[in-house]
């Protein structure tokens, strides 16, 4: 009887959710484009444009966000009663360059984009961004009237859509929209062939592996005029659809795309709740920022790590836990603040992270001594720095490729997020 109740109680709980979505919401999206523009010590938020696509591939029960992840946050609130009726947290390109040496010396701007389900009334859109005490503060705010004529429609870049494995409804799936780079006309079968390569490596991996049936992953198959991807060190450049390139922020393998506006196009003709961007290419290189995008290349002989550890970054809000000086960026963590990630600590409010998930015999912090590298524990070392940060694992999947393995940390927090959008 008991049982029943709860039950019972659970299914109530879900009609109510699914009842507040059909309150505010209909199932299509609202994105909104704004310039994201900047240096190292101030940045701005100037607004683009409005559009209307046609699917909407998110919860219709989470509609705010608790994990409290992102360097920014989107927050939606009804106009009438200010009640706040969405909400998710992000990070971005633009945040990335804020911490590399060019941002003082330079402005620069970057388009962004958020999306959200499509209001039924009007709302009131804030952004915010942390400040460097890691507390969020308002930066951006715009009342839109869902029944404006500005409101344009999206699907500039009208493509099919290829059905690469579909287990559930968008509502009650993570659902993931792969978005080719450099594949020609002649090359879309090989892209079709890589995106269930692509499925197949995702799922190599635990906690994905048991996770598969929470998961749909659909592929737009649009053509590039060219094949391969920008190599600005080597003098090669290709015209392709969404003009990603090596060499973002001057490091060699970090291949990304600055023309946002192109690859929300792109996405916008699938349900979505992760966009994943497949560069036809073979060299070494990706990158992942939390709810923005991932990309990888296809066809590396690590293109299965690859492909794992970015859907990390901007799946599940995990940091890099690796700390040598391979990177471009500057004091991206202040010792001083705990980092939003969960799989890192500055052990100023570690309470909150993995402490629940190692053992009484652990010191804290843990030697990098043979007899812990199994176990989970808090080592010195991550966030791209050598002191004053910790990570979970001696080694883990967000620090190199050997181990083949998630730490504790980075699993729970990979199916927390798995069942954010699945539950
Ligand atoms: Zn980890």
């Amino acid at each position: 009887m008991k049982k029943a109740l709860i039950l019972f109680g659970l299914i109530l709980g879900f009609a109510q959710a699914q009842a507040q979505f059909d309150k505010w919401f209909e199932p299509s999206t609202l994105r909104v484009d704004y310039v994201h523009a900047g240096n190292q010590q101030e940045a701005w938020f100037a607004f683009d444009e409005v559009l209307k696509e046609p699917f909407w591939g998110g919860s219709k029960t989470r509609l705010t966000d608790d994990f409290g992840y992102g360097n920014y946050r989107l927050e939606v609130f009804d106009l009438n009663s200010d009640s706040l009726i969405y909400s998710r947290g992000y990070s971005s390109l633009f945040g990335e360059w804020q911490t590399t040496l060019e941002a003082k010396a330079m402005s620069r701007s970057f388009n962004e984009t958020v999306v959200m389900p499509f209001p039924k009334d009007r709302v009131r859109l804030v952004l915010s961004a942390r400040g460097s005490d890691g507390i969020f503060e308002r930066q951006f705010e715009l009342v839109i009237d869902p029944k404006s004529y500005f409101i344009g429609p999206g699907q500039r870049l009208g493509y099919t859509v290829s059905d690469i494995e579909i287990n559930a409804l968008p509502e009650q799936a993570v659902d993931i929209v792969i978005l080719p780079d450099g594949y020609t006309a002649a090359e879309l079968e090989k892209f079709q062939a890589d995106c269930i390569a692509f499925s197949n490596k995702l799922f190599l991996f635990a906690p994905f592996a048991e996770n598969r049936t929470k998961f749909n992953i659909r592929a737009v198959m649009a053509p590039s005029a060219e094949s391969g991807a920008d190599i600005p060190a080597e003098s090669i450049w290709k015209n392709t659809l969404l003009s990603s390139s090596f060499y973002t922020f001057d490091s060699e393998r970090y291949c990304m795309t600055y023309d946002h506006k192109s690859v929300r196009d792109l996405a916008g003709n699938a349900p979505y709740d992760q966009i994943y961007i497949l560069q036809n290419t073979t060299k070494y290189g990706g990158g992942g920022i939390f709810n923005f995008y991932s990309l990888s290349s296809s066809s590396n002989k690590l293109s299965a790590e690859i492909i794992v550890h970015e859907f990390g970054h901007s799946f599940a809000g995990l940091g890099d836990e690796y700390f040598d000086s391979s990177t471009s960026y500057n004091d991206f963590y202040n010792p001083a603040v705990e980092p939003w990630e969960p799989n890192l600590t500055s052990l100023v409010d570690f309470d909150n992270k993995w402490k629940h998930l190692i053992g009484e015999e652990i010191p804290v912090p843990t030697p990098p001594d043979s007899a812990f590298y199994n176990k989970t524990g808090v080592f010195e070392g991550g966030g791209y720095v050598a002191k004053g940060i910790y990570r979970p694992s001696y080694d883990c999947l967000m620090h190199t490729f050997k181990g083949h393995t998630f730490c504790a940390a980075c699993s729970e927090a990979i199916v927390k997020m798995i069942n954010f959008y699945a539950e």
